[in-house]
């Protein structure tokens, strides 16, 4: 209930002002988002690079209305991309396609998208597309293949998909066939059961069923990370979960898939102990940074997974 609440709300422009407009909210956000500016999210980068931890930078933003807004949004990534460049740091770049024009002009989208990816290649740099709710997964499935269609392959783009959803391993078995791999990750929207897993339970079982079938294709495909940490053609197994966690560690062992054969990735702010462990162990471990202005859905949706969150943020209201 609450949890469907909550991404009501992260939905609801009338909360997005109220929220945004109380001081204390950003105190509270800032714990899971790197900053407004891309230098602080590069402070960010560079704290995790030095323990040994890759990034991926997410210019905050989503549901664009208009070119102008798209138009913008993919210029702030170009930039992050450069400024990624620039630093040398160990970092790729994760992005949202409703950002960019999906659902307003999907061939402006499209195009954007292009340019995008075209810069990421031009760096030796990798681009991720996040994978946001079922309005969006055809068509999101859809022009990742274009790109692809276009030429640029998985060492340049890829993939995320979600263990909550019913059609997600019909989807993985599909692009693992094509060579694909993915970030798995359990979904952080609200969908109807006709769609998705309404018990958590399930949802669990089939990350980990999905997870033994991206640690078998990478066995098989035998691709590593890159020596500069940004090309993950490797499963990205995302999820602060630890028993999700140990039974990928298990499962990998039992195959005899080496600890380079896939990564753990988290999000900023949440289980740092874990990142950390889980590096100094030797697995690869990537830390989603995201940063910008557009906090608001993010922050929502963090607050959504775990009720405790809720109370923190409430308390810190009552505090100056
Ligand atoms: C790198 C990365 C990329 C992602 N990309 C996408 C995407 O493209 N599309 C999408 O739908 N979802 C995405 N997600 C979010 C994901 O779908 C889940 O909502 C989120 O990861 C929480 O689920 P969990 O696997 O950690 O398991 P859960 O069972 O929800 O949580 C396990 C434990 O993790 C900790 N935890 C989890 N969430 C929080 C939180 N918000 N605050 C504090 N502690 C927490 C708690 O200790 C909890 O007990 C991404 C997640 C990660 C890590």
């Amino acid at each position: 209930m609450l949890r469907s609440f909550l991404i009501y709300l992260s939905k609801a422009a009338w909360a997005q002002n109220l929220v945004t407009n109380c001081g204390f909210a950003w105190k509270v956000a800032s714990r899971f988002v790197a900053g407004t500016k891309i230098t602080e999210a590069l402070d960010v980068v560079k704290t995790l690079n030095a323990k040994g931890i890759n990034a991926t930078l997410d210019q905050l933003g989503e549901h664009t209305n208009n070119a102008e807004e798209a138009n913008k949004s993919t210029e702030g990534i170009l930039a992050v991309l450069d400024a990624i460049q620039a630093a040398n740091v160990r970092s790729n770049v994760s992005i949202k396609l409703t950002q960019i024009g999906m659902g307003t002009d999907n061939d402006l989208c499209r195009a954007n998208l292009l340019r995008i990816v075209e810069r990421a290649k031009k760096y030796g740099n990798f681009v991720r597309i996040d994978i946001e709710d079922t309005p969006w997964t055809d068509l999101t499935i859809a022009l990742y293949h274009d790109v692809l269609i276009k030429g640029y392959d998985t060492h340049t783009v890829g993939m995320a998909a979600q263990a909550y959803l019913y059609r997600a391993d019909a989807d993985i078995h599909k692009m693992l066939e094509e060579g694909i791999t993915f970030r798995l990750v359990k979904g952080a929207y609200k969908e109807p059961p006709e769609l998705a897993y309404p018990k958590k339970a399930d949802v669990d079982a089939n990350y980990d069923t999905l997870v033994s079938k991206l640690l078998d294709a990478s066995l098989i495909q035998k691709t590593i990370l890159s020596k500069d940490g940004r090309h993950p053609p490797i499963p990205g197994i995302a999820t602060h979960d630890e028993k999700r966690i140990a039974f990928a560690k298990a499962y990998a062992e039992k195959i005899g898939l080496t600890r380079e054969g896939f990564e753990f990735q988290m999000l900023y702010g949440i289980r740092r102990d874990l990142q950390e462990n889980l590096c100094k162990e030797g697995y690869p471990m990537r830390v989603y940074v995201p940063f910008g202005t557009h906090w608001y859905p993010y922050f929502m949706r963090r607050l959504a997974e775990r009720p405790a969150n809720i109370w923190f943020f409430i308390s810190n209201s009552f505090r100056k």
